[in-house]
């Protein structure tokens, strides 16, 4: 058989099932590639092959009495965002050091009772606030991608880098990430992977570390369209233990995906083509409509007027919420304590020390949008723009059933090379942002390559709560489009 890490988890459920395969095999052959990988890719901070061997053991036992649940034995990653009971949680910054839960995020929780295996807590931008993957306390993620000849480290995109970059890379069969402004959808893009981010209130955000609560959302990253279902549906849950956590049942997004899209209309915004897009971009998403078309599908142009305040608004929004949840991190309660001469030196110290500077900016911003003198002037009016994105969605959707879009302006960038400039780097979310301000779900699907040779994808929004129209287009997108290449495995060659 093939090497196991290559398989989809719909093709390792088949051959577990089947007894090709066992679930120690499949944890062995991940926990070998990640051995291999990690010192080059940066992916894992953290790597659990006792607890993946045992919970595979178990696998193999359920699935010798046929009592296999639906992850029975799939090796994931989590993103070092979600709370893991016992297992070192930091979101990836200083703050955090050392800060061992004693208790399971709600979705980690479903996932290990769907009998999915961890192998691991992998890296992200520190609180996940970045698009590069280069905030991170424990060091960037390289990409597994490479330029056509070029030897340049790629970022993995952010703030999930380790989360798209090992799911790329083969050193887990899908991983579990969170999106606030992106941070799914952007780096499923640019490492060639499916990521998608479901409406707000879908999964339960209990347990995982608050950047902006009324824009965090969970959702999966995987190789395929079939996957990301198949992980969706085992993730998602209604959770008493988060009030926005809507009470509805989980739809069987897998029985959506192979739907087809006979039928249904796709909206185009004209708003999403920005100065400075490289035409590439736009050619993919010329390329994507005319798929569509010939799938049965129907084009229609729609209008978002409102797009081009997404992006300032999303940047008063999210750092006022993040300064209100990172209050609590004062050396009191969680991980690092620096000592002072008094409790306020001791809260100055320990926030001094433990946050990076793209999270004492996003402090500072919110503080600021926050004070009694501007709230009015910024946070009250981003609220107000906030709603009239939602509206301009809420009208399209009239007309529309999905909405096609890029999902970045531009293919995988170099380490370092936007990390100076904060404004350049907020940038890219340009065509994201404005799905978490109306809470929607949105889906990356890897749809082509750049003149680089680096992946790019292709963004579909939807209703509230209609993740299933997501998988039946995205899995249209990913046929027309063919299989895409694989990043080359230079490094355990590096090894
Ligand atoms: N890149 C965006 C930010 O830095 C989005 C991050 C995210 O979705 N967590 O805020």
């Amino acid at each position: 058989m093939a090497d196991p890490t290559d398989l989809s988890i719909a093709e390792a459920r088949e051959a577990l099932k089947r007894k090709q395969l066992s679930a120690e095999e499949l944890a062995r052959a991940h926990i070998g590639a990640i051995e291999r990988a990690n010192e080059a890719l940066n992916t894992y901070i953290l790597t659990t092959p006792e607890r993946a061997l045992e919970a595979a053991k178990e696998s193999d036992a359920r699935l010798r009495k046929g009592a296999a649940r639906p992850l029975e034995g799939i090796p994931l990653g989590i993103k070092d965002l979600f709370a893991t009971k016992g297992v070192r949680t930091t979101a990836c910054s200083h703050v955090l050091d050392g800060f061992t839960p004693t208790y399971e995020s709600t979705v980690t929780a479903n996932l290990w009772s769907a009998g999915a295996v961890m192998l691991g807590k992998l890296n992200n931008d520190e609180f996940a606030m970045g698009s590069s993957n280069e905030t991170s306390h424990y060091g960037p993620v390289v990409s597994p991608w490479r330029r056509t000849g070029s030897n340049a480290k790629l970022v993995p995109g952010g703030s999930s880098g380790g989360s798209s970059a090992a799911v790329a890379a083969r050193l887990c069969m899908g991983a579990t990430a969170t999106d606030t402004g992106g941070s799914i959808r952007q780096p499923a893009a640019i490492t060639g992977t499916v990521g998608i981010k479901p409406t707000y209130g879908r999964c339960s955000r209990w347990g995982i570390v608050a950047f902006a609560s009324s824009l965090d959302q969970a959702g999966p990253i995987a190789r395929t369209v079939q996957d990301a279902a198949i992980l969706l549906k085992a993730m998602a849950s209604h959770d008493p233990k988060d009030t926005t956590s809507v009470e509805a049942p989980v739809p069987d997004y897998e029985a959506a995906v192979i739907l087809g899209v006979k039928g249904l209309t796709i909206g185009i915004p004209k708003e999403y083509r920005v100065p400075g897009m490289a035409a590439e971009i736009d050619a993919l998403w010329q390329q994507g409509i005319k798929w569509l078309e010939a799938a049965g599908a129907k084009i229609k142009p729609v209008s978002l007027p409102h797009t081009k305040y997404a992006l300032p608004s999303y940047y008063i929004v999210a750092p006022a919420e993040a300064s209100s949840n990172l209050a609590r991190y004062d050396g009191v309660r969680y991980g690092l304590r620096e000592p002072g001469k008094n409790v306020i030196s001791l809260y100055e110290n320990t926030r001094s020390a433990g946050f990076g500077a793209e999270v004492k900016r996003r402090i500072l911003i919110g503080t600021y949008v926050l004070s009694a003198g501007y709230y009015d002037a910024y946070y009250l009016k981003a609220q107000k723009v906030r709603s009239l994105i939602k509206r301009d969605f809420d009208e399209a959707f009239k007309d529309v059933d999905v909405i096609l879009t890029p999902t970045t302006p531009s293919p995988a960038f170099a380490l370092g090379e936007k990390s100076g400039d904060p404004v350049e780097m907020y940038l890219n979310d340009i065509f994201t942002v404005t799905v978490n301000m109306a809470g929607l779900p949105g889906m990356s699907v890897p749809a082509g390559l750049s003149s680089e040779g680096t992946p790019l994808g292709l963004q579909l929004i939807g209703r509230p709560f209609d993740e299933e129209t997501l998988f039946r287009v995205g899995r249209a997108i990913e046929v027309a489009a063919g299989p895409l290449a694989k990043p080359q495995d230079w490094w355990s060659r590096a090894a």
